[in-house]
């Protein structure tokens, strides 16, 4: 079975296969080639949705269309409960369009400038949308913890460095990548998409 995961991020993909690793039975798992949007010529696609699952199933739907392939996308974010919960859905662009991780990071820590530790709340979210022939499903999950004063650790991507998962004192980008795959937002989503198509294989 081919699956396309809708991305041109490589640590996305990367992190993704990783954990699917972890929670698919090997023999399900081996039968699964995984592609990429960057293994088909497939259009830009703008997330322009308001919502985590506007984004991740609009993403999922075009590669299915483009690919005919079942596809799975992923959408996520930060959300910092004193920022009203921004970046939010404009994560990837928080610091404006194309901007670095380090951009990204910069801004986010601005903005936070004075703000005490108890305050710093935040929390990860992760939609995956899956997409075949016969349905479409969508996978929901979140990982809370704290952005803390400064970038710690070069593991990871994104605001990886800034965030402490509750009951770690090590951040996203210091952890045991196996650790960051076993707590994270896109873990636990991912799970739950693993638990579904082992079934829809099993049921085949
Ligand atoms: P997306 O590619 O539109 O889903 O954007 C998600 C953005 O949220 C990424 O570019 C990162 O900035 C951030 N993000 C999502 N998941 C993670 C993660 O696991 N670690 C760090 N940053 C993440």
């Amino acid at each position: 079975m081919k699956i396309v995961l809708a991305t041109r991020n490589k640590n996305k993909v990367e992190e993704i296969k990783q954990i699917l690793k972890m929670y698919l039975e090997d023999e399900i798992f081996s039968q699964i080639e995984f592609l990429s949007s960057d293994d088909f010529q497939i259009p830009e696609i703008e997330e322009d949705g308001e919502t985590y699952e506007e984004n991740a199933l609009k993403k999922a739907r075009e590669v299915y269309k483009f690919t005919g392939l079942p596809s799975i996308a992923d959408d996520s974010g930060i959300e910092v409960e004193i920022l009203g919960g921004r970046p939010g859905v404009f994560s990837a662009r928080y610091a404006g369009e194309g901007a670095t991780d380090e951009e990204n990071n910069k801004k986010l820590l601005k903005e936070l400038e004075n703000v005490p530790i108890e305050e710093r709340k935040a929390k990860f979210k992760c939609v995956i949308a899956y997409v075949d022939s016969v349905e479409e499903r969508i996978f929901y999950a979140e990982t809370l913890g704290k952005v803390i004063f400064e970038p710690l650790g070069d593991g990871g991507f994104g605001y990886d460095p800034l965030f402490l998962p509750d009951g770690f004192d090590l951040t996203y980008a210091q952890l045991p990548r196996e650790v960051k795959n076993r707590i994270s937002h896109r873990s636990k989503a991912l799970k739950k998409f693993a638990e579904f198509l082992t079934l829809k294989l099993k049921q085949r």
